[in-house]
């Protein structure tokens, strides 16, 4: 089988990885019956970490991979390649668990873009990994006060150091658009690559030993008497322990094997397009350095230049998938959100309104109860589990691998001991009450936020909607 995949059709990015590095083959698929140590269940940043952190902590343990495309064909080959920490979020997180666990998920962020950082210059490739900061910004008048709120509560818990209040006219020094206001720097942020970066970590992983089979979905996975066995089509992997790295995938599999975990998240998707080379009309704006750029929504347009002179731009409003249904075509093929994409450029960066657009797709987002990822165990700790990154999974990918390592190997570590592994996430309304409010709710706030881009007053139905998730003290689906 050539090195092809859905997901390569699917991703600008993947498509251009795998051109970049020559037509490499899959990895043979898994057939016949195998035995590992350890058995990780995708073949995304997440097993791809995981992977390599149990080869560096234990070279005597076998480590088998197996992934049912390509490594990389998941949204590992499809984000918007935004790498940054927690420092965005930790007014957020304060608010949620404290000012300490929030400074230390905070801390655990920025070790993760350090690795990313070493990663990328150590791994023989170029993986586009720039380093010029994140610049999110007010875009219309009624997004005034996010920018204000964020910057406050960036100075009352000491961080404005990793937060820098920038004025109309400093935003202008990074971008020229008259739809941009004031808005907030966050000097950790970097773009990468995303699916050269996750080919790279593929050449790492076989490098460092793993046994990695491609074109091998699991079909089935029970414990047994303390044993794992995971069937695929042409045979069966047993394995002391497994990790489950198969992102909104091992939702279906999580319930079979604990039942409260399926209250925990859900899954929503997310909508980019690249655009055709335009560097001489970034250039006209401006826009010449590696910063992203995010609006103040709720439902976020974020967009990013590449090195070659594209603009990406994305829309994280794409519709919630109807009980876990996580293949259905809302998750990747809605033309409403697509046009979200378009219209935001026209909206963000009206000068370059039209510009040939080369390819769009879209991808599902596992989303926590919390919307702050998780790992954890089941199964009596034989099977290790990591999911909930939101839409924020680059540089967390690398700090739930390493959670995920020490689950397997039964560590208490600093990582096992932290918020990621430690902290209780709310339950989840059942469906199909969590599907049709989420979607309500999901409506009232694309509602309000696109009529306040307009400068126009929301719907009253919509703005009394839109609140509830508030009111009602959730994490998710607040404005
Ligand atoms: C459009 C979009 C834009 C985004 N932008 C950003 C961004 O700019 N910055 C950011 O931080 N995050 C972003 N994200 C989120 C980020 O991409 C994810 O959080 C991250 O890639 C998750 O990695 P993963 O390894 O968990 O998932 P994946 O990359 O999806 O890996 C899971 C793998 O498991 C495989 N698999 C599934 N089922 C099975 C099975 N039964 N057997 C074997 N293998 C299986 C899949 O094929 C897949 O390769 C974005 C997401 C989307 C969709």
């Amino acid at each position: 089988m050539s090195a092809t995949s859905a997901g390569a059709a699917a991703s600008w990015w993947l498509a251009d990885a795998l051109a970049d590095e020559g037509r490499v083959p899959p990895a043979p698929a898994l057939a016949g019956v195998a035995r590992a140590d350890i058995a990780i269940v995708g073949g995304g940043f997440v097993g791809l970490w995981t992977a390599l952190a149990l080869r560096a902590r234990r070279p005597d343990l076998s480590v088998a991979l197996i992934e049912r495309d390509i490594c990389g064909a998941g949204t590992s080959g499809k984000n918007a390649g935004k790498v940054h920490g927690y420092w965005t979020s930790l007014p957020r997180l304060a608010r949620l668990l404290g000012a300490d666990a929030a400074w230390e998920m905070a801390r655990l962020g920025s070790r993760a873009q350090d690795a990313l950082r070493s990663f990328a210059a150590g791994c023989g490739r170029d993986i586009w990994w720039r380093e010029g900061g994140g610049l999110k910004v007010s875009a219309a008048p009624a997004q005034d006060t996010a920018i204000d709120a964020a910057a406050r509560a960036m100075s009352t818990l000491g961080a404005e150091r990793y937060a820098r209040r920038l004025s109309r006219h400093e935003v202008r020094d990074i971008c020229r658009s008259p739809s941009l206001r004031e808005g907030i720097f966050y000097a950790e942020e970097a773009t990468v690559h995303p699916a050269r970066l996750a080919r790279a970590l593929r050449a790492a992983a076989l490098d460092a030993g793993v046994a990695l089979h491609e074109t091998t979905p699991m079909r089935r996975l029970v414990v047994d008497n303390g044993t794992c066995h995971i069937e695929v089509p042409d045979g069966s992997l047993t394995a002391g322990r497994v990790v489950l790295a198969s992102n909104v995938h091992q939702i279906g599999q999580l319930a079979t094997l604990d039942a409260g975990l399926s209250r925990r998240f859900m899954a929503f998707s997310s909508y980019a397009l690249m655009t055709q080379p335009v560097p001489e009309r970034l250039e006209a704006i401006g826009w010449t350095s590696p910063v992203s750029i995010v609006d103040a929504r709720s439902f976020l347009h974020y967009s990013r230049r590449t090195p070659d002179g594209r603009l990406l731009m994305g829309t994280g409003s794409g519709p919630i998938a109807r009980g876990g249904q996580v293949e259905a075509a809302a998750m990747t093929r809605d033309a409403a959100s697509l046009a979200r994409c378009e219209r935001g450029i026209g909206r963000l960066f009206p000068a370059l309104a039209g510009v040939p657009v080369a390819a769009r797709w879209g991808g599902a987002l596992d989303v926590s109860s919390d919307r702050f990822p998780v790992a954890g165990s089941c199964a009596g700790g034989r099977v290790a589990y990591g999911f909930g990154f939101s839409g924020h999974g680059v540089n967390p990918s690398w700090i739930i691998g390493q959670c995920l390592a020490s689950l397997a190997l039964g560590q208490k570590d600093e990582f096992t001991r932290s918020p990621f592994c430690t902290r209780a996430l709310p339950g989840l309304p059942p469906e199909p009450a969590r599907y049709l409010g989420g979607c309500a709710i999901r409506r009232a706030i694309l509602a309000c936020e696109e009529a306040e881009e307009d400068e126009r007053r929301a719907p009253a139905l919509a703005r009394a909607v839109a609140a509830l998730p508030s009111l009602f003290n959730l994490t998710i689906g607040t404005r």
